[in-house]
């Protein structure tokens, strides 16, 4: 049986995480934290004093990836999205929260200021929905709300929908 991934991206914070495990929990498919990844094979080329966080090797990320992406079946959780091959994703679905909401939930991390801002920022600019739209096909990327469990709740079955749905066309 061939199988989708699935990208969830978006700003730190708006809910790529919990979506994602939710998500493989439900379906069967795996879940793939592209940080996680990085952390547990050093897959670093350098240190953000800025940020005060390793920075991806972004190559070794593809590298390390690539066999478990054409086996299909993943869900991939980064808040990024342009270093990925095109190929790889069958839908990219990109998370938003509204900004005071998305600022409670990143003042209970450890962030500086500057960090936290500039996140809050990148939602405000929506940097992730535009390096989506720039990145793959604009009608693989979808744009979901993430604010309530309410809302989680109806993009988890909503994927999972389009999921069923993508099984079936492909597997006659
Ligand atoms: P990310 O992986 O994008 O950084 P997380 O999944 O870690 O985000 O979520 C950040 C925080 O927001 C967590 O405390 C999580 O429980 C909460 N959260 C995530 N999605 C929602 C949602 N739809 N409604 C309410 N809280 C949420
Ligand atoms: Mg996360």
């Amino acid at each position: 049986m061939v199988l989708p991934n699935i990208l969830i991206t978006g700003t730190p914070g708006v809910g790529k995480t919990t979506l994602g495990k939710e998500l493989a929990s439900r379906s069967g498919l795996k879940y793939i934290n592209v940080g996680d990844v990085a952390r547990e094979g050093a897959l670093y080329n350098g240190y953000d004093e800025e940020y005060e966080c390793p920075i991806l090797d972004e190559e070794k990320v593809v590298d390390e990836l690539e066999n478990q992406m054409a086996e299909g079946g993943a869900i991939v959780d980064y808040h990024g999205c342009d270093f990925f091959p095109e190929r790889w994703f069958h839908a990219v679905f990109v998370l938003r929260t509204d900004n005071s909401i998305l600022y409670k939930r990143l003042e209970t991390r450890s962030y500086n200021e500057k960090k936290l801002g500039d996140n809050i920022e990148c939602e405000i600019f929506q940097v992730l929905y535009e390096e989506a739209m720039l990145s793959y096909k604009e009608d693989i990327v979808h744009q979901l709300p993430s604010n309530t469990p309410e809302e989680l709740e109806d993009n988890i079955n909503q994927i999972l929908r389009w999921i069923e749905q993508w099984v079936k066309g492909h597997n006659p």
